[in-house]
């Protein structure tokens, strides 16, 4: 494999800069790279953007680069809108539909002149933990093809892992952006609720949803951030609060920073080589002047089933509009009540299925009271807890995921076993709160990723201790040691 591809964003702008390559040059590294890996199946979708490509080796020719990610290939998880090619969301329902416009995120993107070499795969509408519920096949962790690559953003995190892209954008409403990059061993960050906008993007559940960056390494997430975290009059919840101004504040430090650890968090289910790998992650902020001190998160226990309720609810309302009608696939029936029918059982596999189900119950009349109002309710304690917590806290740590990555097909079965895998991230988007993972070990080689959780809109001081954390502990893509993806 070529060295170049092992180089984070960032370092490949600056080449690019210095004309050590070309944005063209970039591009055929990647494809190459794409196909030899293409077991992965970490794409549904790879483009050939040869035009984008040549445009930007011309504004390099002239010295004149939109910005520090110009001519750097990426990736798009494809439930990201992409204009004239197809987005599927992972679902045979939206297997055919192009979209006729951009999302916001993908024109801001394509402003700064990035790369989007392709869509990649997710599993359906984004719900699961593994990848293993999409209807393009299950995707391969490229540090172990025998296990999960995690999920919903999990070929977001293979393409990246693999070296097929220099970033991607994934999307978290529980987890997705976070838990695959911990098992994948990148760094993903999902940012506060309302930083990026949603438009053009196929929603799940809307209030829990964001995009975010996916990268192997911090400073690399932080200028993807910077690129998308644009106020957007097009999504009412898009905030206008000041940019997060997230990698010029990268390399700011530690010193005097109070990190927060809820032993809420080491839980029950905790396998014993996470808990010491996060725990030395804690002992080495204190090692670089942060100030460590416990944290209570009491409602934390109630954040999974909170969760389940709230996002099933959104999605079942979200996913009536794929009624065979408008658009998506369309069965052949004979009247209006089957089309829709028909359309629906073809189109939407089991876990949209179970959830559309379980999600049209809670918000039905008679039980929405004592599921989806309480639900609501419990929502706040935890967004409450969360507020007490960062009065006395900067930044939170916690593990990432309960186990390293699994074996394909070990909890396809047992669906509650797979939504365990998000216990430690899914209250942070109750929350709407930003939190990052970052690589901080390995068990028997497979990674081990830390979660660190930041003020509502402060992702810079969220990044910054990120950075400090891998620099100090050179657990990322410059480990010694770590083993390159298997060739395939
Ligand atoms: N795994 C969680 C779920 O299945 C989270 C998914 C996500 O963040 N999109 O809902």
């Amino acid at each position: 494999m070529n060295d170049r591809l092992a180089q984070d964003a960032v370092a490949a702008g600056e080449a690019l800069a210095r004309g050590e390559t070309t944005p063209s040059a970039l591009l055929d590294l990647c494809l190459e790279r794409i196909d030899a890996t293409k077991d992965l199946n970490a794409f549904i979708t790879v483009d050939d953007p040869r035009a984008q490509a040549e445009a930007a080796d011309r504004r390099y020719a002239a010295g004149a680069p939109l910005s520090r990610l110009d001519g750097v290939p990426i990736a798009l998880k494809d439930l990201i809108a992409t204009e004239g090619l197809r987005t599927t969301a992972g679902s045979k329902m939206l297997a055919d539909w192009v979209p006729p416009y951009d999302a916001t995120v993908t024109r801001l993107l394509r402003a700064a002149g990035a790369i989007i070499v392709g869509k990649t795969n997710l599993d359906e509408f984004a719900m699961g933990s593994s990848n293993e519920h999409s209807a393009f096949g299950s995707v391969k962790n490229p540090r172990d093809p025998t296990r999960v690559p995690g999920g919903s953003s999990g070929g977001s995190a293979a393409a990246v892992a693999a070296h097929q892209v220099f970033g991607a954008l994934g999307t978290d409403t529980g987890g997705s952006i976070r838990q695959p990059a911990a098992m994948c061993g990148i760094v993903g960050l999902k940012p506060t609720y309302g930083r990026v906008s949603r438009r053009g993007v196929v929603a799940f559940a809307s209030s829990l949803d964001q995009v975010g960056p996916m990268a192997r390494s911090v400073r690399d997430v932080a200028a993807l951030l910077d690129v998308i975290a644009v106020h957007d009059p097009e999504d009412m919840t898009s905030r206008s609060d000041p940019p997060p101004n997230a990698f010029a504040s990268v390399e700011r430090g530690v010193e005097g920073l109070r990190v927060g650890v809820p032993e809420a968090f080491f839980s029950e289910g905790l396998a014993p080589e996470i808990e010491a790998a996060v725990r030395a992650s804690v002992a080495r902020f204190e090692s670089l002047g942060a100030k460590v001190k416990p944290v209570e998160l009491p409602h934390t226990k109630y954040a999974l089933s909170t969760y389940y309720i709230l996002c099933t609810a959104e999605a079942s309302s979200n996913l009536a509009r794929y009624d065979g009608l408008r658009y998506g696939h369309r069965a052949a029936a004979k009247d209006l009540v089957s089309t829709y029918e028909k359309s629906r059982a073809e189109g939407f596999g089991p876990e949209v299925q179970r959830r559309i189900i379980l999600g049209t119950y809670v918000l039905s009349a008679g039980y929405y009271d004592a599921y989806y109002g309480r639900a609501q309710k419990v929502r706040t304690l935890v967004r409450q807890d969360f507020e007490r917590a960062f009065d006395d806290v900067d930044v939170i740590v916690t593990p990432t995921t309960p186990q390293v990555a699994f074996e394909i097909g070990a909890k396809t079965r047992d669906p509650l076993e797979m939504y365990l895998s998000d216990v430690y991230t899914l209250s942070v988007n109750l929350a709407g709160l930003p939190g990052v993972s970052l690589p901080c070990g390995e068990a028997n080689g497979l990674p081990i990723g830390v979660q660190l959780l930041g003020r509502w809109f402060d992702e810079a001081t969220l990044l910054a201790a990120a950075r400090t954390l891998e620099s100090a502990i050179q657990f990322g893509m410059h480990a010694p040691g770590m083993p390159m993806p298997p060739k395939q």
